[in-house]
């Protein structure tokens, strides 16, 4: 392994999917749903599979019905108008998108300006394209309700060598929905000190309670300058097709292309007709599948308050993040490693998604995005934890 990717060795959600399998735990580690996606969007797949849609290789950038449906999704959504032909780029899974815009866009030795605990591949991506990572930490207000950005940190992380500001709201780990005020922060300054940003919203659907969610795109200023990034695995419950976008002006797809090609290419065929139809479901689908996930939410927190953790309830995404210091624990990798014996469930250390280890020393998340009976059944499991 060369030195750019020495210290990432094997992800997190591989190495804890593993201890799940070989010890049968309940998996709230890794996030997938338990439950796929919507029947009528599996039918559509096979219909496309039958008829010979996407069985060869598909256009580099998506198949047109594809595009389409992501353009009319943007504007359905946010009221944010984009060219499917040249303003957007169908990837295999967010993960993609995140790599080919990296690699497009850095040239070794930027910096780039991350909230962190980040999602892994942000800075293993980072590392491949030879830039630096620069993390902001997002911290627990007064009240320990929510994780906050802090302004002034951000502000002090730009320097002459910043190129780009990598956001991901809703937040994975923390479930952290950033607010208008935190929003209109990062484009105020995204335009002062003309920086591009590159904004992860793969939990897009997923807020809860009064969260809005505000793509970044949608501020003043920031249409030009920022690559929109997002997964139909999340939203559809699909996570195994790989089917992901991002939408940016045209000089921003022309250039995240160049390096796409020679990624993957293409990828999912036939998965991206099924996706199209799916981003044409009506409002019922992705309201029901919130409200369905909110009550998933709240079993799962009131099982871990039960069980003695300390809860930060999340307004976004499938994951609860804990903290495990009321068990006097001191380090969550540790904990997470022997919780299969001690209680046969598997979650994972949001520790290793900081740089400022401390910060995130006794930090755990676990995933919601389970049938009702398996969240209960780990609940009680970890009732039993002393
Ligand atoms: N970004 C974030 C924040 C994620 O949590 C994930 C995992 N789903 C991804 C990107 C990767 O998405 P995909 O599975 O579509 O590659
Ligand atoms: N995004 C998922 C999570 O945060 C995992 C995806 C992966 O395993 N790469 O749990």
């Amino acid at each position: 392994l060369n030195r750019r990717l020495a210290e990432f060795g094997t992800t997190i959600f591989a190495e804890m999917s593993a201890l799940a399998a070989s010890t049968g735990s309940i998996n709230l580690g890794q996030g997938f749903p338990d439950t796929d996606g919507p029947e009528e969007i599996r039918e559509a797949a096979v219909r496309a599979l039958r008829d010979g849609r996407g069985n060869q290789y598909p256009p580099g950038p998506g198949v047109p019905e594809l595009r389409t449906a992501i353009a009319g999704h943007q504007a359905r959504r946010y009221g944010l108008v984009v060219d499917p032909d040249t303003e957007v780029l169908v990837t295999a899974g967010a993960t993609e998108a995140i790599a080919a815009t990296l690699l497009a866009l850095l040239e070794p030795g930027d910096e780039v300006v991350a909230l962190e605990p980040y999602y892994d591949s942000y800075a293993a991506c980072i590392a491949m394209a030879g830039a630096t990572r620069v993390p902001v930490t997002l911290r627990p207000d007064a009240e320990r309700t929510r994780f906050r950005l802090d302004l002034d940190e951000l502000r002090a992380a730009v320097t002459d060598r910043t190129r780009l500001l990598l956001i991901n709201t809703p937040h994975n780990p923390t479930g952290t929905v950033l607010t208008r005020a935190e929003l209109t922060a990062i484009a105020e300054l995204a335009v002062e000190r003309n920086l591009l940003v590159v904004t992860d919203e793969v939990y897009e659907h997923l807020v809860f309670d009064d969260a809005e969610h505000i793509p970044l795109a949608t501020l003043p200023g920031m249409r030009e300058r920022t690559v929109t990034i997002s997964s139909a695995g999340k939203t559809f419950s699909f996570t195994g097709w790989k089917v992901g976008w991002l939408t940016a002006p045209p000089e921003l797809v022309a250039a995240v292309r160049s390096a796409k090609q020679f990624l993957t290419y293409v990828s999912s065929g036939p998965f991206q007709y099924a996706i199209a139809e799916a981003l044409r479901l009506p409002d019922s689908y992705f309201d029901g599948f919130r409200a369905d996930l909110l009550r998933k939410r709240d079993l799962l927190a009131d099982g871990l308050r039960a069980a003695g953790f300390e809860v930060y309830l999340p307004r976004g995404t499938y994951f609860i993040t804990t903290d495990i210091t009321p068990f006097g624990e001191k380090d969550a990798h540790t904990f997470c490693r022997t919780l299969p014996e001690r209680a046969g469930v598997v979650a994972i250390p949001n520790s290793v998604f900081y740089d400022n280890h401390e910060a995130g020393r006794t930090q755990v998340r676990f995933a919601f995005c389970k049938k009702d009976e398996v969240l209960t059944e780990a609940a009680d499991r970890l009732r039993r934890l002393t």
